[in-house]
């Protein structure tokens, strides 16, 4: 359940903020990374990483060793960002040039997971949002592989999600003005994937087609 609250209230525009659980779901789902924000000693830190939504927490993971891991480990408070950019929103001036955007930001604290299971399958779901229907194709992890990786979970409950759709908000005088405006979609797709030097003569599998 998505709890508003003052952190989460957003002073401008705020008709483009949105506390719907679906809403946010839907923007972390097609999302590959985020950004995880905390700070030590008044000192900032931000670091991008893949993630993966599942019920109402967010995971990450990464080296047992990784500094970042272990400064949040502890139950740090994060803030944690992400964001997909659908367009250049290109106006008449350059005063109302925008972007149209869906992003979440959630405030929350890290918990670890040790079970062996419980990191394996994580791995399990990270690489199927990556690349779709690999698991099976790919060799087996090794226990050394899990046994090495640290996995965090966050709560996603204090969220917000916002967006903007449309066209550009140009001034009414403007309107009429003999300059180009509109919209420039940014498409984000996977294209043909590219063979390394170790995959010369071996069929491009149908789940990467
Ligand atoms: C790709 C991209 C480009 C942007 N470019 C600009 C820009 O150039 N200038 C600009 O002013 N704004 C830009 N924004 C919007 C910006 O992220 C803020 O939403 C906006 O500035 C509103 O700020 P605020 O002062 O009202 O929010 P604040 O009062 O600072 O935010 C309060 C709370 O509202 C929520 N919130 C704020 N912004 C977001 C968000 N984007 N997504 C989810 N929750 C949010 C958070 O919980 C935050 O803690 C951009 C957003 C994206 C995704």
């Amino acid at each position: 359940m998505i709890q508003k609250t003052q952190r989460t209230t957003t002073s401008r525009m705020p008709s483009r903020t949105q506390y719907d659980q679906e809403l946010v779901y839907s923007i972390l789902d097609e999302a590959l990374f985020c950004t995880v924000s905390y700070s030590v000693d008044n000192q900032p830190f931000s670091i991008p990483t893949a993630f993966v939504r599942k019920e109402n927490k967010l995971y990450i993971h990464g080296s047992v060793g990784s500094h970042f891991l272990r400064g949040i480990e502890s139950g740090l408070p994060v803030c944690i960002s992400v964001m997909l950019t659908d367009s250049l929103v290109v106006a008449k001036s350059a005063f109302h040039h925008s972007v149209n955007y869906r992003s979440v930001i959630l405030f929350s604290n890290a918990v670890r997971h040790d079970a062996f299971e419980e990191k394996a399958l994580f791995f399990q779901e990270l690489t199927e949002k990556m690349v779709p229907n690999s698991w099976e194709y790919l060799r087996q992890m090794k226990a050394s592989e899990v046994n090495k990786t640290m996995l965090l979970s966050f709560e996603i409950s204090e969220a917000s999600a916002r967006m903007r759709t449309g066209m550009p908000n140009d001034d009414e005088e403007d309107k009429t003005l003999p300059i180009w405006s509109g919209i420039i979609p940014i498409p984000s797709k996977k294209l043909t994937p590219i063979a390394d030097e170790n995959s010369i003569g071996i069929e491009l599998p149908k789940h990467l087609r």
